[in-house]
């Protein structure tokens, strides 16, 4: 399965990087991709993803935070040393992660999600203040390393309106690659394809490596 979606992949760029989210699978469908080489993977929940670490030690894992991050659950996320958080998605929450970053001397690297699509049930800044915000971002969090942007497709069968989304998306990160940006994460398991030829460099991939 995953050989076969790396073959789709790579034929399309061989530099995207691949995030298996694990949000609904156990450790065991973890463990078997690990064991194929995958070493990047995803989960939406701090307390699942503190869950799995736990159960997984001892492995060479680097976890993405993909989910909605409550402010009552940054100290645990924290705690864990995630890689990266791509759902950073307004300048208070930047700032509240970043003050308890402060108290414990830590980094983190993160991605500014946009709502691209401007879906009201979607987490995300609106795209029209996603440069201001991102900017806002960076002068004020000095202990957060803002990398990139985040972003789900358009929920719709009409792919014309997917690749809208995808367009904005990667038309602001292209703003902003001279502030560092490198990672423009977009593309699930409907839409990767689609995501990657509008320019996204890290999918994240749930439902389709498990056959489910
Ligand atoms: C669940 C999830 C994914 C993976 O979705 P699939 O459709 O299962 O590939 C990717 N990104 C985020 C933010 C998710 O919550």
């Amino acid at each position: 399965m995953l050989s076969k979606i790396k073959e789709r992949i790579y034929k399309l760029n061989p530099d995207v990087k691949l995030v298996a989210v694990s949000k609904n699978v156990d450790e065991s469908e973890v463990l078997s991709l690990y064991n194929e080489a995958q070493s990047d993977f995803g989960e939406n929940r701090v307390q699942e993803l503190k869950r799995k670490m736990s159960v997984l030690p001892n492995l060479n894992i680097n976890w993405h935070f993909i989910g909605r991050l409550q402010t009552n659950k940054i100290n645990q996320l924290i705690e864990l040393n995630p890689l990266l958080i791509h759902s950073i998605d307004s300048l208070s929450l930047a700032k509240a992660l970043d003050k308890r970053l402060e108290l414990k001397a830590k980094k983190q690297d993160i991605l500014l999600q946009i709502n691209s699509a401007k879906e009201q049930s979607k987490a995300g800044v609106m795209p029209e203040l996603a440069n201001e915000t991102y900017e806002e971002i960076k002068q004020a969090c000095k202990n957060l390393n803002l990398i990139g942007v985040m972003s789900i497709g358009a929920y719709s069968d009409d792919m014309k309106l997917v690749q809208k989304s995808f367009e904005a998306t990667y038309k602001i990160y292209e703003s902003l690659s001279q502030k560092d940006a490198k990672i423009c994460s977009m593309g699930m398991s409907n839409d990767f394809e689609l995501a990657i030829k509008c320019g996204s460099n890290l999918i994240r991939l749930g439902s389709i490596l498990y056959g489910k």
